[in-house]
């Protein structure tokens, strides 16, 4: 029975600093009193806690914000420099890379263009290889690297990192977290924990836990890139579905007189509101054209860019307004060329989600990103954190253990 009892003992403990360390690292310096409120466990206990944490160098204590009456108490911060991630957004024609210390910190940021029609697979992890080691180059000492995230325009089996298909790539069945996990060990002797997931899903975890819809329980991020990709949050949490592959907004069949999608259906919302849809009806190829491109030419007086931008409207208005019948959501943030183009349309936008059932249109209002372009690559770090803020002293001993080995 003792040891029973010292296990879960020994389980408290880690539960504990585990809370105390992702409170830290989502919600920035709290002092002491704000940790004792927030865990509900005694003064003393969280000391202890704070002080283990301290002692294997993932938080600090330092002054608090000048200005308060009386003497500033001492707010426990999270050391960006003790374990840091690298995070990757793969997209279909540039590769999005940072490296991001505890506490959420961007310290180093790059991108990469690649060709859209040589991007296979195999380039994928030769970027992502070089890229880790010049971002673990530039990393501060002595952060301890503690795992990678991917995020990926298509569908993917979050448990495994296996990219079942990535139309607008091209990828089919493609086992990428298993070839990172490979690339790494060799290039650098071991990997930490890899997290590959759609890049949709991990721009609504980034704008709930650090952005727009952070106060928010029920959230929808519509990323606009060449493809259109959904993730939804309910009741706070990531919805997964049967396989993990659940809100494919962009393949919902708004428009059955639409174009063929790649994935093989016809007129799915992607084929009207994607980046390829909207260059089209604007008379605008090119591999090099953006959304932005459409938007110059219609304010520089462009009658069929103007239009490409009206029309693009009105499908986004009619796919937000189902979006909102279905998952009566609190806020829905337009990532991608959506932010861009939501601005120039709000007026029709909102008139379509009028439609909408309304008890629910009433509660729902739609924003843009507040982490500018990089809702992605933010819940790519995130995801990459997890495994630390799970089991935070394990995590970091087993790390420095792979390191030194
Ligand atoms: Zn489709």
């Amino acid at each position: 029975m003792a040891t029973r009892s010292a296990a879960t003992q020994d389980d408290l403990r880690r539960h504990n600093l585990a809370r105390l360390l992702r409170r830290l690292h989502e919600g920035g310096a709290a002092s002491r009193s704000d940790l004792v409120a927030f865990t509900g466990l005694n003064r003393s206990t969280v000391g202890v806690l704070v002080s283990e944490l301290a002692d294997v160098g993932l938080v600090y204590e330092g002054a608090g914000a000048a200005g308060q009456v009386g003497r500033p108490s001492l707010m426990v911060q999270p050391s960006a420099s003790s374990a840091v991630v690298v995070a990757f957004d793969l997209r279909v024609e540039r590769t999005v890379a940072a490296l991001v210390g505890l506490g959420g910190d961007v310290l180093v940021h790059k991108e990469q263009r690649h060709k859209r029609s040589s991007y296979t697979p195999e380039t994928a992890l030769r970027n992502i290889v070089s890229l880790v080691g010049s971002m673990m180059g530039k990393a501060p000492s002595p952060a301890t690297w503690v795992g990678v995230g991917i995020g990926v325009p298509g569908i993917v089996d979050h448990v495994d990192g296996r990219v079942r298909l990535a139309p607008n790539l091209g990828w089919v069945d493609v086992p990428l977290g298993d070839m990172v996990r490979e690339g790494l060990t060799s290039a650098f002797g071991f990997a930490p924990a890899v997290a590959v997931n759609n890049d949709a899903d991990l721009g609504a975890i980034a704008e709930h836990a650090r952005g727009v819809g952070k106060h928010s329980r029920n959230l929808i991020y519509v990323s606009g890139e060449v493809g259109i990709g959904g993730g939804v949050i309910i009741d706070g949490r990531p919805m997964t579905g049967a396989g993990g592959y659940g809100g494919e907004v962009g393949h919902m069949v708004v428009n059955p007189q639409g174009a063929m999608c790649r994935c093989g259906a016809k007129g799915c919302w992607e084929t009207e509101i994607g980046r390829d849809a909207i260059l089209a009806a604007a008379g605008l190829g090119g591999d090099q054209m953006e959304v932005a491109d459409v938007i110059a030419a219609a304010s520089g007086g462009n009658p069929k860019a103007q239009a490409a931008i009206d029309e693009a409207g009105e499908w986004l208005g009619i796919g937000l307004a189902n979006l909102v019948n279905l998952f009566n959501p609190e806020v829905i943030v337009l990532g991608g060329h959506l932010r861009l183009l939501f601005p120039l349309v709000s007026g029709t936008v909102y008139r379509r989600i009028h439609y909408a059932l309304p008890a629910v249109r009433e509660q729902v209002r739609v924003e843009v990103p507040s982490l500018s372009g990089d809702s992605t690559l933010l819940g790519a770090a995130e995801t990459a954190f997890e495994a630390l803020l799970s089991d935070p002293i394990d995590v970091l001993a087993r790390a420095h253990h792979a390191a030194a080995s």
